[in-house]
């Protein structure tokens, strides 16, 4: 193949992940994107397949053996709740395979005794640079969402003259790999600074935070790729990781927006304001009110516009199926229904939009927070099904609280609001919900799925 046409295919695959990007853009037309995307990526395979002068097949093959079986067991044994644990896993695996492809090539460059471009050993470091701090900073985000080595911040003294430290020594390294190529320990010691960087700067990172780490981690592994790429002179490659930097930095400052967090103070790895709050007991003893299956199905009578609010519990459950089907009902009976969706409720980007989309719910229906809350308070009832943190007041009124000036759909200003979950526990920044004990605010304790499926037969009796 000569280098005319497979940079032509290439050209065709790059533009094929641009209109799969620009499709993934709206719901409607996700799906065709996603697909634009795959055949991007198979044309891209098969003709780096065909250029036998970059890989022999017996090496593609070993790693096709071992990349399927990993990729097969994950996907297999994940649950949808656990994807951010997943992405971050795979953001670290891109980090690692830039390392050590960028490792290789300067083992190579080495034993030929060929002295490398500027060019190419300045993307060498950058590719043992990002890709040891993608690597171990995503190990850390998975441990951390896991629950494998506690969510909550990790902090000591003297822990951002350390991270400026590493951070100085990574860099004078990388300045030693492009100045003397030649010299390969200098690049594996710029790898153990840049590693340890990677777990610095995502240790002091706790709870609500993390979300938009693993976004940033994302474009990360996205630069490290396209670094590689310079190294191995791979065009695609070049393009679809800055495609993937891009869209990460892009998704990084959304989420930062949503969790009002500066993209700063999770490069830096400065912690949002925690603790102080009131304890459980304080905001909740003597305050909480219970309600029944019964009593929702007579509050949904007597109302002419409901706002479902969705969260992490509704994933869990699996209730997004009675979900849509309590809405259909209502809409039956003349009552207008909208979903009100918060762009970190679930536990990653677009969680509640991709399970209502399962459930068939119109694009029409669901409202982004800033929508829903414009007429709040014209709501008759609000029903909030595993949602917590997303609509915890205290992001407005409390500035210690760990979700402190964290825009929330505001549903204590709804008139009536029906909260279903199982226990007054936590959500995921772990602190309590005042909303649970306003004066308009009901409990219906009870698994998700199971409470709408109880409202929903409540009503048809009714
Ligand atoms: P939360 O984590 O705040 O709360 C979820 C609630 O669901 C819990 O309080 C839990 O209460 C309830 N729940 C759990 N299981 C069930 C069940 N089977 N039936 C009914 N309820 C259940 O979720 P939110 O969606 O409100 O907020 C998302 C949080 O996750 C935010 O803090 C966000 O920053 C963070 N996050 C978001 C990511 C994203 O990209 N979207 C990624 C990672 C984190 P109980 O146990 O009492 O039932």
């Amino acid at each position: 193949m000569t280098e005319i046409l497979i940079n032509i295919g290439y050209l065709l695959s790059a533009a094929l992940f641009i209109f799969g990007l620009k499709g993934l853009t709206h719901p409607r037309t996700a799906v065709r994107g996603n697909l634009f995307g795959a055949c991007g990526m198979l044309l891209a395979v098969v003709i780096t397949l065909l250029d036998k002068s970059i890989v022999s097949f017996e090496v593609i093959i070993a790693g096709l053996i071992i990349g399927a079986i990993v990729g097969a067991v994950l996907a297999i044994k994940i649950e949808m709740t656990s994807m951010p644990e997943l992405v971050a896993v795979f953001n670290g695996f891109g980090g690692i395979a830039s390392v050590f492809v960028a490792g290789a090539a300067l083992i190579e460059s080495t034993i030929n005794g060929a002295t490398p471009l500027t060019q190419a050993t300045i993307a060498v470091a950058a590719s043992g640079l990002i890709g040891a701090v993608t690597f171990w900073g995503s190990l850390v985000a998975f441990g951390k969402l896991k629950g494998l080595i506690g969510d909550g911040a990790v902090l000591f003294s003297g822990q951002q003259i350390i991270n400026a430290a590493l951070a100085i020594t990574a860099l004078a390294l990388s300045a030693g790999v492009v100045m003397d190529p030649t010299n390969v320990i200098l690049y594996w010691l710029l790898v153990v600074a840049a590693s340890a960087l990677g777990v610095l700067l995502v240790i002091p990172v706790g709870g609500a935070d993390m979300p938009v780490v693993v976004a940033l981690l994302n474009s990360y592994s996205g630069l490290a790729a396209a670094a590689t790429g310079f190294v191995l002179s791979n065009n695609v490659l070049i393009i679809t990781g800055s495609l993937v930097g891009a869209s990460g930095i892009i998704l990084t400052q959304i989420m930062c927006k949503a969790m009002n967090r500066s993209l700063f103070n999770v490069l830096f790895g400065v912690l949002a304001p925690t603790g102080g709050g009131a304890s459980a007991d304080e905001v909740y003893t003597g305050r909480v009110k219970s309600t029944s299956p019964e009593e929702v199905a007579l509050l949904f009578d007597a109302a002419r516009r409901v706002a479902i609010i969705p969260g992490y519990g509704m994933a869990v459950s699996q209730a997004q199926h009675p979900v849509a089907n309590l809405a259909a009902i209502l809409q039956e009976r003349g009552i207008i229904v909208e979903y009100g969706v918060h762009p970190v409720a679930g536990r990653m980007p677009g969680h509640m939009n991709v399970l209502l989309a399962e459930a068939d719910v119109p694009y029409e229906s669901l409202k982004d927070m800033d929508e829903i809350n414009q007429d709040i308070d014209q709501v008759d009832v609000a029903l909030i099904i595993g949602a917590n943190d997303v609509v915890n007041p205290l992001a407005r009124t409390d500035p210690t609280s760990a979700i402190a000036g964290m825009p929330i759909i505001d549903v204590d200003k709804a008139k009536t609001v029906v909260n279903i979950k199982r226990s007054l526990s936590p959500g995921f920044a772990g602190i309590p919900n005042p909303l649970f004990a306003l004066d308009n605010s009901l409990m219906l304790f009870g698994d998700g799925k199971k409470a709408v499926l109880d409202i929903i037969a409540a009503l048809k009796d009714s």
